[in-house]
């Protein structure tokens, strides 16, 4: 390579390198200088207030518009993949049942073609192993969990000002375990099975929520994938899906900043017990805050998010490493056997109206029942109403309504001729795929942001958010499920999310963006690499590098280099030009914290590692 040549290529490694950190960088701070106050705002979401007249804020926009257009995105992965040699893959799984159940048919078919084992909580082994796939425990009390997600408003992650204060420190220890138990299920043997395979992840698939995911991937040099329910990458098409931002004053770039807010808040939270298990566990360098809270946006990690285009389509700024596939059934109908009362009460009229609130906890059942009971009445529907955890029903129902307690709903919903229920993702999904007209209440949490995904598309009438919900309201949405366009419009949706497989889709998405020609032996691409021979240069199998390498310079193979924070070379370089944007941040959350709570009112239980010192001693150690 001529001196010219090479200076050339420094420079655009460095001026590529460069803008991405100083974007990220610069969105968060242009984000927390323009940002004016963080409360918790109804359904348990932040209720994010922006200033527009923020100088930085106001410059932003172009700024961001001629930026994503030219900063270099990863790489389209090919459309007719390179085989992959079969992998071990650990698919990770932080939540609640339904947060579990679309990774079980991902899960399996990717074991048609690899070793696969679902990590999540012990309460779901039997659903994962039924399913005939390998499990292994993540740690966590699951109903200490399940009782902060439902606190959290349907998420691990704290997405209350209030929360960030109280509940996460007292659902630290948990955090940690988790974290913990990550590593262990991407190095270990299934601890309650003696008779257990040894397990190494050659590659990890995990849900956001599973925290320890990406520092396993940087310690064991191995590919990431993520898949989700709900959006969690920035974009200016809609706010993160816990933030609420006044739709009156609502600038595009300000759903971007959303995201990275919440990014910064969750990584004020936990940072300090993610570096522990970095550096303690995993022998990694420790992350600074404003990095750690950007790590798989900076390192593109591939993304694969489970709804269709047809419903909400990929924004213009997500790059070709981010996909979508669709809604993902978990086909439960063929194992059901329905009560003969039931299948009387569906046989005796019109197909009735699905009503149910899955596992929220509503704070008078009572009068919710009643106002179902009235609504359905007045509207002329029978209905089929789920008891679930908010106990509805207490009263002996009308002879209109018939009550269930578990049901699938692959199995009712086609035998209804509308649904109406909390808008959590896999609800959605069921109502939509078997085509009917919804109508969402949501509660917290990613439920308003499907409330409005399901109104946009014409699928259903407004939503209803719990507080405003009365007889009136719900029964004039009930009549909007008669209406001809909309149900003309579910019937379209439903064909068009039949047509296509989310499981398959989801599971091709993580096959084409892994690695493929670093991972395959360069005697047979059948064969998986794990060791590099300097002295040949060849990525070889393990019987291959025996046989015909003896001898030889030999090293572990590494997929991917996750070292992009290293302190030498390339990043040390450009230090010193990237002060500015570390201190337009640092002055940002300087502003930010006056209005987050001052040292005099700090509430002496917060611990003392909490997220309040955390920040302060971030901002006071620069
Ligand atoms: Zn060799
Ligand atoms: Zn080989």
């Amino acid at each position: 390579m001529s001196e010219r040549s090479k200076l050339g290529f420094v420079d655009t490694v460095a001026t590529a390198f460069l803008r991405r950190r100083l974007q990220s960088r610069r969105l968060r701070a242009a984000a927390v200088r323009g940002l004016t106050g963080i409360s918790a705002g109804s359904g348990g979401l932040l209720q994010m207030d922006f200033d527009h007249a923020a100088t930085p804020f106001a410059q932003v926009s172009p700024w961001l518009a001629a930026h994503t257009s030219e900063i270099g995105a990863a790489p389209a992965p090919p459309a007719d993949p390179l085989g992959v040699p079969s992998l071990s893959i650990v698919v990770m799984v932080v939540g609640s049942r339904g947060d579990v159940q679309p990774f079980i048919p991902i899960a399996r078919r990717l074991a048609e073609r690899h070793r696969v084992r679902v990590a999540t909580h012990r309460e779901f082994r039997t659903m994962v192993e039924q399913a005939g796939l390998e499990f292994y425990p993540l740690g966590g009390n699951p109903h200490q969990l399940m009782e902060y997600i439902v606190k959290t408003g349907g998420s691990i992650l704290p997405t209350r000002v209030d929360q960030l204060w109280e509940d996460v420190p007292n659902k630290r220890a948990m955090i940690a375990e988790i974290l913990e138990s990550t590593w262990r299920a991407c190095t270990e043997a299934d601890p309650e099975r003696p008779a257990a395979q040894p397990f190494r992840a050659d590659a990890i698939v995990a849900n956001p929520p599973s925290y320890g995911h990406i520092h396993c991937a940087e310690a064991l040099h191995i590919p990431l994938h993520m898949i989700f329910t709900m959006p969690w990458t920035a974009t200016c098409a809609f706010p993160h899906p816990f933030a609420i931002i006044d739709p009156g004053t609502h600038h595009p770039v300000e759903s971007f900043f959303s995201y990275g807010i919440v990014d910064l808040l969750v990584s004020a939270g936990i940072g300090d017990l993610v570096d522990a298990f970095r550096t303690k566990t995993l022998g990694l360098p420790a992350v600074a805050l404003t990095d750690g809270a950007a790590l798989l946006d900076d390192h593109e990690v591939p993304f694969t998010y489970l709804w269709p285009e047809s419903l909400v389509p990929k924004p213009p700024e997500w790059g070709p490493h981010i996909e979508l596939a669709n809604f993902v059934q978990y086909a439960q109908a063929q194992a059901y056997e329905p009560p003969p009362a039931l299948l009387d009460f569906l046989a005796a009229g019109e197909a009735p109206i699905y009503v149910g609130f899955g596992s929220v906890v509503a704070e008078d059942p009572a009068a919710l029942t009643r106002t179902i009971f009235r609504a359905l009445d007045k509207a002329g529907a029978r209905g089929v109403v789920s008891r679930g955890w908010a106990h509805l029903g207490g009263e002996a129902p009308p002879p209109n309504v018939y009550l269930i307690d578990d049901c699938p709903h692959d199995w009712l919903f086609p035998r209804c001729r509308a649904v109406c229920h909390h808008g959590g993702a896999g609800t959605t999904a069921a109502g939509l795929h078997a085509g009917l007209p919804t109508v969402i209440v949501p509660f917290f949490g990613d439920q308003f942001f499907w409330g409005r995904i399901v109104a946009d598309a014409g699928a259903g009438p407004e939503p209803i958010p719990i507080r405003r919900l009365d007889v009136e309201h719900l029964t004039a949405a009930f009549d909007a499920c008669r209406r001809p366009q909309i149900r003309e419009r579910a019937t379209q949706l439903g064909a068009l999310l039949r047509a296509s497989d989310g499981a398959e889709l989801a599971a091709r998405s993580v096959e084409r963006h892994l690695p493929a020609l670093v991972m395959c032996c360069s005697t047979d691409p059948r064969h998986l690499a794990v060791v590099y021979c300097d002295t040949c240069g060849l990525r070889l199998c393990e019987a291959c590098g025996r046989e015909a390498h003896s001898g030889h310079v030999v090293r572990p193979c590494r997929y991917v280099d996750w070292g992009g924070r290293a302190p030498h070379g390339l990043f040390a370089e450009l230090g010193g030009l990237m002060g500015d944007a570390a201190l337009a941040l640092q002055a940002g959350l300087a502003e930010l914290l006056p209005s987050l709570g001052s040292e005099g009112d700090e509430p002496s239980r917060a611990d003392r590692g909490g997220p309040v010192r955390r920040l302060r001693r971030w901002l006071t150690s620069r």
